[in-house]
């Protein structure tokens, strides 16, 4: 059983990865490669003065994996709701977790096949949304969204905050306590 499941690793998954899995909880990442941030080319990130989606996307999953998460390749068919938790069936077996983050760029099907509440969309192009409060709790408990789909504005900077974000609250909910990731350069 994971700790968190999380659907997409474009900017909002990936960045909520990375501090799920740098928080030391185990954490699953689930992405079928279809980020439309791979077609972007990036010119206001803060910190980075340009960089192709592709490789932003690389460094993410990169990054995430490295303090832990576990990256499966492969579709996310439908979500249930378990005795404990969530069951997530995929083309590469069935995976179980306590919370679910769905940072699923255009895509909401696998939401909608869930049951969980949706709305149309504010931002220009986008359809419709999961209609989740601003942090990110959906219309099911344990089940939160992150990112383009969660309806925020649809720049790298934004979704991958707000995927730390909804990772940060999820992260106080099963503490217990606010968390904060803080680490200090050594003099
Ligand atoms: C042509 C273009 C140019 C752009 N230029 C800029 C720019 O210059 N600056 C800027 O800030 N932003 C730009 N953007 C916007 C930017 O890419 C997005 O706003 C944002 O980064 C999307 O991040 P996300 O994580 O929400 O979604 P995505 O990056 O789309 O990631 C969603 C991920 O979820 C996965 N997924 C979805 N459903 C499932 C499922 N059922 N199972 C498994 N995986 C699933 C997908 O495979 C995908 O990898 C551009 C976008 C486009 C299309």
């Amino acid at each position: 059983m994971y700790d968190i499941l999380i659907v997409g690793a474009g900017p909002a998954g990936a960045s909520a990865a990375l501090f799920a899995a740098k928080a030391g909880k185990q954490t699953l990442v689930l992405d079928h490669d279809k980020s439309i941030t791979k077609k972007a080319w990036i010119k206001n990130h803060y910190g980075v003065p340009e960089i192709d989606g592709p490789e932003l996307v690389a460094i993410g999953k990169k990054q995430a994996a490295e303090f832990g998460a576990k990256i499966v390749e492969g579709e996310a068919l439908t979500i249930k709701k378990a005795d404990e938790g969530f069951s997530v069936e995929t083309e590469n077996g069935v995976f179980e977790a306590k919370h679910i983050i769905l940072a699923t760029g255009l895509s909401i099907d696998l939401a909608e096949k869930l049951g969980v509440k949706t709305k149309d969309g504010s931002e220009p192009r986008i359809k419709r949304v999961i209609d989740a409060d601003h942090n990110g709790r959906t219309s099911i408990e344990g089940v939160w969204a992150a990112g383009t789909c969660a309806n925020v504005s649809v720049h790298t900077i934004i979704t991958a905050g707000d995927g730390a974000k909804v990772a940060i609250n999820v992260l106080s909910e099963l503490n217990g306590e606010r968390y904060v990731d803080h680490d200090l350069l050594k003099s």
